[in-house]
């Protein structure tokens, strides 16, 4: 067992609001200047939607991610020999119209506009050329919908629905709407690792944040197709990738990382996850159904004995492991099994996680949907029954978070339909009463986990939600020895071992 810690931050969609203030806390930071104007490392999207880039979901296209074929594992994008005669051709980028043309808007024209019968405009002016420009999209150009179904029917995710289901959701007063922050997912097994032909990004050991090294890097842009999640971007200034880097320099002085802190919704929660490293080549090379639970089951409990005395084998931290033992991640993915990876299918073992959105299913049952044939719309208990029976849109949100895998969302559905339950009967008739108790317990939690998931997602406070470890930068590899020479350890190690001969 190779005990490796990892920084993960949690996201609890249902209480996101769409505010996009951490894209913007995110950018203030990180990529406010020359060639990075259209980098998002935190993006908000709109659901079903097209996404940023636009239709990044879009495999066939972009080849991201792995495939696993004949008992192997191998980048879709290409093998090694095929990377290196494809140096200088590589068509699986997505284009600046799958972005956007980065704009500033010239503010001097409100001052020195010649008088005229009409108010003066700020200009929209190419942040490239400088020359006026038609802004015909954004980041966020499909935010809300933008009032239209034409984003909606654009999403790559709906395309694997039925024709049936598809419409259903299309239909404009039903169609379901949920936000879906992002960030680059630090991966275990990352794609854009395994891709670089200049080995310029690594993930560190000591937090598994992957980074790129800028001097290293050669604008190749390998990573930027090999990402399935598009969240590596080439700066067209410096001719250099550049990425998210989970605020490394604020979680090495005890700061959440920007998007988290700032977060509106408080729908973000930081800590540490203990893995076993040994186990990244076979979680990764699983049939699709089962990819979750490999992916979970590799994350170890920090209170069990053996793991601990692995970790400290292992050189982690003894704050790192106290750390681990409080961690709301933990809580959410693992004890109380609530949250999941986003498109487990990529098989890059994406580590931040997500609590799929209850607010979708409920409205499609306040609506009485199609698909949920409810006199008693109202009635929770009715709903939590009928769960199993809704196909929509638990078999799209199945699409996002579980490999097509709905029992996977039912459950987690259900566990959070209990805990709404539970707290409306308590707070409203001051008592909790047999059948709510049962739904409860069907639903496989006590009334104790009720309770503290009602407290950690509700009333939760910067420590509960934030618990960062010390990092104890005497011990840290980066300030005695080049980062890159112990490239050996976690990521890279599992990366070429799966990799094999090719
Ligand atoms: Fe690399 Fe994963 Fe981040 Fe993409 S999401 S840049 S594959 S670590
Ligand atoms: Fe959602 Fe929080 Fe970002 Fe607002 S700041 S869009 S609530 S993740």
């Amino acid at each position: 067992m190779k005990v490796r810690a990892q920084i993960s931050v949690l996201f609890h969609l249902d209480k996101c609001i769409g505010c996009h203030t951490c894209s913007v806390a995110c950018k203030n930071i990180w990529t406010d200047r020359k060639g990075a104007e259209y980098m998002w490392w935190n993006n908000v999207e709109t659901k079903p939607g097209t996404g940023y880039p636009v239709r990044w979901e879009d495999q066939e296209t972009y080849r991201g991610g792995w495939e696993h074929k004949n008992g192997k594992l191998r980048l879709r994008l290409h093998g090694r020999p095929k990377g290196l005669v494809n140096l200088f051709y590589n068509p699986a980028l997505p284009k600046l119209k799958d972005y956007y043309e980065p704009f500033t808007f010239r503010y001097r024209n409100l001052f020195t506009a010649p008088a005229s019968g009409q108010q003066p405009a700020a200009e929209p002016v190419s942040a490239i050329t400088g020359k006026p420009i038609r802004i015909e999209s954004g980041p966020n150009w499909d935010d809300d919908l933008s009032g239209s179904g034409v984003f909606a029917k654009n999403d790559p995710v709906l395309e694997s629905l039925p024709g049936e289901l598809r419409d259903q959701m299309l239909e404009l007063e039903n169609v379901v709407m949920r936000y879906l922050p992002r960030i680059c997912n630090h991966c275990l097994n990352p794609a854009c690792v395994a891709a670089c032909p200049s080995g310029a990004i690594y993930k560190r050991e000591e937090d598994g944040v992957v980074l790129v090294n800028e001097e290293k890097c050669r604008g190749w842009r390998m990573c930027v197709s090999a990402c399935p999640y598009k969240k590596v971007y080439y700066n067209w200034s410096t001719g250099k990738s550049e990425k998210c880097i989970l605020c490394f320099p604020r979680l090495e002085t005890g700061q959440a990382p920007a998007c988290a802190h700032s977060c509106v919704g408080r729908i973000r929660y930081v800590g540490v996850l203990l893995y076993d490293a040994d186990r990244i080549p076979s979680a990764a090379a699983v049939e699709d159904t089962g990819l979750v639970d490999a992916q979970l089951n590799m994350i170890l409990d920090p209170r069990d004995e053996n793991v601990v005395s692995a970790a400290r084998e292992n050189g982690v931290p003894e704050g790192w492991i106290e750390s681990a033992r409080h961690s709301p991640v933990y809580r959410f993915v693992k004890e109380w099994r609530l949250a999941l990876p986003l498109h487990p299918e990529y098989r890059t073992l994406a580590m931040m996680f997500y609590v799929p959105p209850l607010s979708p299913v409920m409205n499609s049952v306040a609506r009485g949907k199609v698909e949920l044939n409810l006199p008693e719309a109202q009635s929770g208990l009715k709903a939590f029954q009928e769960v199993d029976d809704m196909r929509l849109p638990v078999r799209y949100l199945a699409r996002l978070f579980s490999a097509g895998d709905e029992a996977r969302i039912t459950e987690i559905l259900k566990k959070m339909f209990a805990v709404r339950m539970y707290k409306r009967e308590q707070s409203v008739t001051g008592r909790v009463g047999a059948e709510v108790q049962e739904a409860v317990r069907r639903s496989g939690l006590s009334p104790g986990d009720v309770e503290e998931i009602y407290r950690l997602t509700s009333l939760a406070d910067f420590e509960q939600r934030f618990v960062l470890p010390p990092y104890p930068r005497e011990q840290d590899a980066s300030t005695w020895a080049d980062p890159l020479s112990r490239k050996g350890g976690v990521g890279f190690t599992a990366v070429r071992e799966i990799l094999g001969g090719e």
